[in-house]
C-alpha cells in the first residue's frame, strides 16, 4: 500500500483511540502523531518509503539485516515493541495507538500481492485471499475512505464534547 493509505489508516487509529479514551487536547495531538508515525514505521526497511528517506542509514541497516517486509512486518517486532513500551510504563492510550498503528500497517500490506513475513524468522509469506495492487484504484479509494472515517470519528467526538459542556 502507498504511504498515503498507511497515513490515513494511522489517522483513523488515532481518532478511534481518542474517541475511546476521551483524552484532552494535548494528549489527543500526541496520540494522532504517534499513530501516524507507527503506521509508517514498519517501512523503515524500505529506503524509498517516507520514513526510509528520512532515516536513510537506519533504513539501510534494517534492510541489510532483515530484508524488506520481514522483521518490521512481523508479530515478533510487534511483541518486542509492546514489551518495551510496557516496561517504560507508557500510558495505555499511547501504547494502544502505537500498537494499533503498527498492526494496521501489517494488515494493509497483507492486502497486497507481495504479502508480509508475519511469522518472521519463519520464511512464510502471509497475505489475504483477496489482494490489491499498490497505487491501484482500491489502494487510492481505501486511502480516501480511511481519511473520511478518521475525520468523521474526530468530529463526532469533538461535537459530543461541545454539547456535553453546555
Ligand atoms: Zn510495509
Amino acid at each position: 500500500m502507498t504511504g498515503k493509505t498507511h497515513t490515513s489508516c494511522g489517522l483513523l487509529v488515532g481518532a478511534l483511540t481518542i474517541e475511546y479514551y476521551q483524552t484532552d487536547l494535548f494528549t489527543s495531538i500526541t496520540i494522532m502523531t504517534l499513530a501516524v508515525i507507527s503506521s509508517l514505521l514498519s517501512d523503515i526497511c524500505h529506503t524509498q518509503s517516507k520514513v526510509g528517506r528520512r532515516f536513510k542509514v537506519l533504513s539501510f541497516l534494517v534492510r541489510i539485516l532483515f530484508g524488506h517486509r520481514t522483521f518490521t512486518h512481523s508479530l515478533l517486532f510487534l511483541s518486542i515493541i509492546s514489551i518495551l513500551l510496557y516496561f517504560i510504563q507508557t500510558p495505555e492510550y499511547y501504547l494502544v495507538s502505537i500498537i494499533l498503528g503498527l498492526l494496521s500497517h501489517v494488515i494493509l500490506d497483507m492486502l497486497t500481492p507481495r504479502g508480509v513475513k508475519l511469522l518472521y524468522p519463519i520464511p512464510l509469506t502471509i497475505k489475504f485471499p483477496l489482494v490489491f495492487k499498490t497505487g491501484g484504484l482500491v489502494d487510492l479509494s481505501l486511502a480516501g475512505a480511511l481519511s473520511i472515517g478518521a475525520l468523521y470519528v474526530l468530529f463526532k467526538s469533538f461535537f459530543n464534547n461541545l454539547f456535553l459542556s453546555f
